[in-house]
């Protein structure tokens, strides 16, 4: 289950809805000089970019104070130019992320994470969702999983992957079981799961021995290592699953194009006058 091909229809119906809405703006705010985060903010910039999508980089130094923080985002919050406002993580340790979180107005909310938006999601109701599950979620769907029903199992529980994933799928009707570092036995677990989703950060912790075979495993797991970008899941549970992400280019293509989706979602939201 490959991301790029879906991610480059999504990127094409994004240049295609930014041409029909006009002027779309981004606006991403880097603190500090960590070099995984220039690296992302790259991309993201190259891919709004090509979608016809005005992005704007804001640069703040790694001394920078939370209320400095907080009031450049209150500023693109009242940019009429600015559609979406997204903060990069890891923040430095003085700024707490879930007051940059709240401080985006969620209307311009692209990664999901201001409480309203985590709120809508948790009732079901429309709102902006982190980019990553809604990229699982169309990788399912293009690949026609069945997801009503299905039993899921989702390793981690962050609030930018693993709750809202679990949420997704409970949406459409999954059977949901969310587990984490506390769970007692995981592979009682994972071994019923028909759609596997592992977003923890350990390489290879997800084994044959814990797959049922022909599930779905989607693996958003990311590490750096020496040799390459390693995921959660070990590549030999590709024998046993029905359908498998790899990574690199599994989920990681798809989180970028929904971001593009989400702030072409808000720029239509804020035209319509729509209050999330
Ligand atoms: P977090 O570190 O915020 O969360 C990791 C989760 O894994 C936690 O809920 C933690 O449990 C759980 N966990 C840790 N160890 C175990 C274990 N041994 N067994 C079961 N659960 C465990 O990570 P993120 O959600 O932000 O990211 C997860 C991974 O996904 C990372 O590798 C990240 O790089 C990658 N990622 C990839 C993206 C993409 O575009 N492909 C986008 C975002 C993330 P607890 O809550 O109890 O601590």
């Amino acid at each position: 289950m490959l991301g790029q091909p879906v991610a480059e229809r999504v990127r094409a119906q994004v240049a295609r809805d930014v041409a029909d809405l006009g002027n779309v703006g981004l606006a991403t705010i880097l603190v500090g000089d960590d070099p995984a985060s220039e690296v992302y903010i790259g991309h993201k910039h190259k891919a709004a970019a090509e979608a016809g999508i005005r992005a704007v980089d804001k640069r703040l130094t790694g001394a920078t104070s939370q209320d400095e923080l907080v009031a450049l985002i209150g500023e693109l919050n009242a940019d009429d130019g600015i559609d979406g406002v997204l903060v990069q993580l890891p923040l430095p340790p003085q700024i707490d992320p879930a007051a940059a979180a709240t401080a985006i107005d969620p209307a311009k909310d692209v990664d999901g994470v201001n409480p309203v938006n985590a709120g809508l999601l948790y009732l079901g109701r429309p709102s902006l969702v982190p980019a990553t599950p809604l990229g699982i979620m169309q990788l399912l769907d293009e690949h026609d999983v069945r997801v009503e029903g299905a039993d899921a199992v989702v390793i981690g529980r962050s609030d930018i992957v693993g709750k809202p994933i679990a949420h997704l799928l409970l949406q459409r009707h999954a059977t949901v079981t969310i587990c984490h570092s506390r769970t007692r036995d995981l592979m009682q677990h994972t071994s019923r799961a028909d759609v596997l989703v592992a977003a923890v950060g350990v390489p290879g912790m997800v084994t044959r021995e814990m797959v049922k075979r022909n599930a779905t495993v989607i693996d958003v797991g990311i590490t750096r290592t020496d040799a390459g970008l390693v995921g959660d899941v070990d590549p030999s549970v590709s024998d046993i699953a029905g359908a498998m992400t790899p990574v690199p280019r599994g989920v990681g293509p798809l989180t970028i194009a929904m971001l593009l989706a989400n702030t072409v979602r808000a720029a239509r939201l804020k035209r319509a006058g729509t209050e999330l």
